[in-house]
């Protein structure tokens, strides 16, 4: 598969949609126009890449849907050079728009299956993360911490302790939390020991699991 002027132009539909559907972050929507969404889904789904809905990506996960993705890249308020840690690299998807968006991106995956595919899939499409990893998520990576910002892409039944231990001071924490549905929630650290926490409505992710390793 490849990128073509066709692809292009349903990217144009699709950011018009999450545009209606209240997404305003140019960053964010500039970045949804340039990456081929397509090329990160089996060939066999190529003709619904462009739709706003998650698809199977192998090991029983999936990627997330454009406004999902959209959604949470918007509450990241990413700046340029912004350094974020995403939980569960998936297919690569979120991690490219991050990149898109100026991030120096560090991304862990603990399904083993997926973690080699993507290490493969993003260099040939030129993405550049600065790390990606094979891992849990729930640890976080304290080698490289703080981070300005960090990003869970799987449902959370808590918030791990240590993702919040690694973000700076201002730092905020977008973490999708619940068992069968989820509550976006946005944690910002106020200082060493206070975080504000604000909500903004229910989602469902496929689940953040623990120990895999
Ligand atoms: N951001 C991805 C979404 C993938 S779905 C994309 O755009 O495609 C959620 C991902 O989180 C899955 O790949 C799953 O394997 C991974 N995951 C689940 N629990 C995890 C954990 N504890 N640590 C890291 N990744 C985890």
């Amino acid at each position: 598969m490849r990128d073509s002027s066709k692809h292009q132009g349903l990217r144009n539909q699709l950011v018009e949609i999450l545009n209606q559907k209240g997404i305003t972050d140019k960053r964010v929507l500039n970045a949804i126009k340039r990456i081929p969404r397509h090329l990160f889904l089996d060939s066999s789904f190529e003709d619904f890449a462009y739709q706003d809905t998650a698809f199977p990506i192998g090991a029983g996960q999936t990627i997330s849907q454009p406004y999902t993705v959209a959604f949470q890249s918007q509450l990241l308020q990413v700046k340029s050079d912004d350094k974020i840690l995403e939980i569960g690299t998936g297919s690569g998807y979120q991690t490219a728009v991050l990149v898109a968006m100026g991030a120096r991106v560090y991304s862990i995956e603990r399904q083993l299956e997926l973690y080699k595919k993507t290490s493969v899939l993003l260099p040939k499409l030129g993405i550049r993360p600065r790390l990606l990893t094979f891992g849990d998520g729930y640890k976080g990576l304290s080698n490289y911490a703080p981070f300005d910002s960090i990003i869970v892409t799987a449902g959370a039944p808590i918030i791990p302790q240590p993702l919040m231990a690694q973000l700076k001071i201002g730092g905020r924490l977008i973490i999708p939390v619940g068992e069968d549905q989820q509550t976006m929630t946005e944690l910002i650290r106020i200082n060493e020991t206070r975080f504000e926490k604000h909500e903004h409505g229910d989602f469902r992710f496929v689940p953040m699991l623990e120990n895999k390793n």
